[in-house]
């Protein structure tokens, strides 16, 4: 299908995407979901700026007790960066699993957060290692955390003028890892399971159970008060209610829940 007309303009500067974003404007980054949704005419904005030629939205930088994302680094950068697999090590192996690597290649954590689907695995990753996101606009910049930033399904809390322009992963969660469920290597997860053992306790974070990525808290609260693996696993679920739907049951998608759980926990430990 051809995507409804639209304008182009492709920004020099940040202050210029940020005031084509105000005017009403569509950021494109990787274009992995935007296009494609473009094709299907689930979307038709009437701009598009495309963030591609942003240098300083690229790269990877230490700031003090965080690693700073740039929010057009690509998953494959991410999923190689030696400071992020030693100090955030879920957030390196949820983009090494983004579909095939063509679209690692070209996708972007900006992208995919702000995207926000509900089976993305890079918010649920941000969730579990307890990061945050800079977003900027003509009005200032400010910091929204991943628990606060998706609010619903492909829904952000980002006003329509804001750009996400960096993503901050703690350099305290090196114990941590991603484990997913899918049934071919190039699929999006039926479930994904992000888990960090820090300093603070554990988190724990779900993607594909419901319209946003969730706290596994029946998980949490049990390991977090000294209980075992075992009755943490049989907790994971609690409070969540996936769809009975094409990929699965309900009860099948809160089973994968507890394995995943189980596994990404063991990973982690053993880090
Ligand atoms: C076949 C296929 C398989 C895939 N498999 C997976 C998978 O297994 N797991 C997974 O997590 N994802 C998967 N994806 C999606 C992939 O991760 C995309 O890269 C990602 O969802 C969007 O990133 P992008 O850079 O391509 O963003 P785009 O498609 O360019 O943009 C996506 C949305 O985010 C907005 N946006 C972009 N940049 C910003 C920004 N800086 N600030 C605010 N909003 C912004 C855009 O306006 C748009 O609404 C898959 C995609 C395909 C096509």
């Amino acid at each position: 299908m051809i995507p409804s007309a639209l304008s182009y303009t492709k920004a020099g500067t940040l202050d210029e995407a940020l005031a084509a974003v105000a005017a009403g404007a569509r950021p494109l980054a990787g274009g992995q979901s935007l296009v494609p949704m473009m094709r299907l005419r689930l979307a038709a904005p009437e701009g598009l700026v495309d963030l591609g030629g942003l240098a300083e939205l690229v790269g990877i930088c230490e700031d003090g007790d965080e690693l700073a994302v740039g929010a057009m680094t690509t998953h494959r950068s991410v999923a190689a960066d030696p400071q992020i697999l030693a100090s955030c090590h879920v957030v390196a192996q949820a983009a090494s699993g983004v579909g095939s690597l063509v679209i690692r290649n070209r996708g972007t954590i900006g992208g995919s957060l702000g995207h926000a689907d509900p089976h993305a695995d890079l918010p649920a990753a941000l969730l579990a290692a307890g990061g945050a996101v800079i977003v900027r606009s003509s009005r200032g910049e400010r910091r929204i955390e991943a628990d606060d930033l998706v609010t619903s399904y492909l829904t952000t809390s980002l006003a329509s003028d804001e750009l996400i322009t960096q993503v901050r992963l703690p350099k305290g969660a090196a114990r941590s890892a991603y484990a997913k469920f899918h049934r071919r290597a190039i699929d999006w997860s039926i479930v994904g399971v992000g888990v960090t053992i820090g300093s603070a306790g554990t988190r724990v974070a779900v993607t594909g159970v419901g319209d946003r990525p969730l706290r596994a808290t029946g998980f949490e609260d049990v390991i977090n008060a000294g209980g075992s693996l075992d009755e943490a696993v049989a907790q994971a679920g609690t409070g969540m209610s996936p769809l009975d739907d094409l990929d699965g049951s309900a009860e099948y998608k809160l089973h994968l829940v507890g394995v995943l759980a189980r596994q990404a926990y063991t990973e982690a430990s053993g880090r």
